[in-house]
């Protein structure tokens, strides 16, 4: 089946709670608000792709329990093929619990479950029924469906754009199969050493995330732009000037931007552009999933 892009990821219920003070250790507290979100990096992206007008279909795990079958409603109902998503018996659908105090300071806790049971079968069997120009991935599900589905993903001959969040893991062996990698400001400090304040720190970042053997990278520097490296050339790209009220997301509109556009023009400075226009308009609006633009809504100015 045909796509325009394929997603590798997480999917995980977020249970978001505002409270006035976080508790003291022992201590109760009552909350202003509890929401139950859907979320996860994986299928934040993915609905993000299904917005900004892709075909996509989503490889992951969920449990076979109440919050997996909401997810996968989610998915569906914004038009995410989830056929190719496991429903485990082993784990339960990967939650997380956030506690934001009146500050924003937040606070997490939880559990991978089901997408870290992803193995090397799931994704074979899942890779080999799915074709897209684009492969996009992070890196919040197991070690092994990574690995897999880079294999995969090269050998079907796919653009592979790997967002390295969390990059505390094994960024070093995927970033060999990158055709572009997309880290923020912190991800890059952590892969390359190098603290980026300015547009020069991020072009030597850059430069040494190629000799890691990404083919070509994509430096996020959250309000101040983009840097774009590719064939030793880069281009920067400044952010559209917004009131930020809530930047949660914004990486994951951006990676799913890069995708689609990629996926249909295969320009990587003109698909940043796109990117960087569906970021703003997300961090210009409070939410989740639903604060994310869709397709005819970045026609507008901003
Ligand atoms: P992440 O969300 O992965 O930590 P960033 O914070 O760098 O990454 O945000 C991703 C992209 O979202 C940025 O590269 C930029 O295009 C856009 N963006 C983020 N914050 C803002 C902002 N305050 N104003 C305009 N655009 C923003």
């Amino acid at each position: 089946m045909s796509y325009d892009v394929v997603v590798l990821g997480s999917i995980n219920l977020d249970v978001k709670t505002l409270v006035n003070k976080f508790p003291d250790h022992g201590h109760t507290a009552s909350a202003q608000s509890i929401e139950m979100l859907p979320g996860g990096k994986g299928s934040n992206q993915a609905v993000a792709v299904s917005k900004l007008g892709g075909e996509v279909a989503f490889v992951g795990a969920v449990g076979q329990d109440g919050a997996g079958q909401q997810m996968l409603q989610n998915l569906e109902k914004n038009g995410v093929e989830t056929e190719f998503i496991k429903r485990t018996s082993s784990e339960g659908t990967g939650t997380f619990i956030v506690m934001l105090d009146e500050t924003g300071e937040n606070t997490m806790v939880g559990t991978l479950g089901a997408n870290d049971t992803l193995t090397k079968e799931d994704i074979d069997y899942a890779m080999d029924k799915v074709e897209a120009p684009v492969f996009l991935l992070q890196m919040e599900t197991s070690k092994d469906s990574i690995t897999a589905a880079l294999e995969k993903a090269k050998q079907k001959d796919m653009f592979i754009i790997l967002d390295p969040a969390p990059a505390d893991g094994y960024f070093e062996a995927a970033l060999q199969y990158a055709d572009c990698v997309t880290p923020n400001q912190q991800e890059t400090e952590k892969i390359t050493g190098i603290k980026v304040d300015s547009v020069e720190d991020a072009l030597k970042a850059a430069e040494i995330i190629t000799e890691k053997g990404a083919k070509s990278v994509v430096i996020k520097m959250g309000a101040h732009g983009n840097l774009v490296y590719q064939n030793g050339e880069s281009e920067f790209i400044e952010s559209h000037k917004v009131q930020a009220v809530d930047t949660v997301g914004a990486g994951d509109t951006f990676a799913a931007g890069l995708a689609v556009h990629y996926a249909k023009n295969k320009n990587l400075v003109e698909a940043v552009k796109f990117a960087n226009k569906a970021a703003a308009i997300k961090v210009s609006r409070m939410g989740g999933q639903d604060a994310i633009p869709t397709v005819e809504e970045l026609d507008q100015k901003i």
